[in-house]
């Protein structure tokens, strides 16, 4: 569970291309990000992913399915939010376990579920709390934990940690980078930060104007970085 496939995709926003027939086939744990520049399409490919966004053409492939045409739902894949998304008037625990309750889950499933997210995320003495009296890692966690109990077989993060500040974000790469080895779940991430590219992928994707521009693990990408914007990012820690 968790392999997704890209076959020839293509994104149109009207007359304009944005995805231009990307092939990409992910492994099922794999830890793969996405970097490139500034409106190269990494959040519109996510969102293809997800099924927030329609695939104008090309198939998605999840698990040996053909998903281009399913509904986000029934994908089996989680986005994760930033944490300004949690509900502000719900517990951590009603955080967590809304999404259960809103499918129709069992009291008995959604506790069990809400308390094994909680466990994972070291959450157990914050589920009684509202989201302002946590601390932004705890309230980051929570945004996790509400997508770990829907039990995804992939993770799709869009720049989860861009608006932290620097020591948590290192905080949090450190707990995404846990997350992945306890779950052992097929994430997609994208990202801006170099650091978190090399220390979190698998394999890194780089895409340049709706094309795949290289694709390998961060020691290809360093030793062999296929065009200036790769040498660039790769080699220039901020
Ligand atoms: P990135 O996440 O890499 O910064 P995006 O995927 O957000 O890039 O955007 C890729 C391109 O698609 C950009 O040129 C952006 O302006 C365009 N785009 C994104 N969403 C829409 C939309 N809903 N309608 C029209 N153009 C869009
Ligand atoms: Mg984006």
């Amino acid at each position: 569970m968790g392999s997704i496939q890209l076959k020839s995709v293509e994104k149109w926003f009207g007359d304009v291309q944005v995805i231009k027939g990307v092939d990409l086939s992910i492994g099922d744990g794999e830890f793969v990000i996405f970097v490139g520049p500034s409106g190269c399409g990494k959040s519109t490919l996510l969102r293809m992913i997800a099924g927030l966004e329609e695939t104008s053409r090309g198939e998605i492939v999840i698990d040996g399915r053909d998903a281009t045409a399913e509904p986000p739902a029934k994908r089996g894949l989680a986005m994760v939010f930033q944490s300004y998304a949690l509900y502000p008037h719900m517990s951590v625990a009603e955080n967590m376990g809304f999404s259960l309750k809103t499918a129709g889950a069992p009291k008995e499933e959604q506790e069990a579920k809400v308390a094994e997210a909680a466990r994972v995320l070291r959450l157990e003495p914050y589920l009684d709390r509202r989201p302002k009296d946590l601390s932004g890692g705890q309230r980051q966690r929570v945004a996790i934990g509400r997508s770990i109990v829907r039990d995804p077989t992939a993770f799709l993060f869009d720049e989860p940690l861009s608006n932290l500040d620097a020591a948590l974000r290192v905080e949090m790469r450190y707990e995404i980078a846990k997350l992945h080895e306890h779950l052992d779940s097929t994430m997609i991430y994208v990202t801006h930060d170099q650091v978190e590219a090399m220390t979190l992928a698998d394999r890194i994707v780089v895409l340049d104007f709706g094309t795949i521009a290289q694709v390998g693990t961060p020691k290809e990408l360093y030793e062999r970085p296929g065009n200036l914007f790769v040498a660039e990012f790769i080699g220039s820690p901020k």
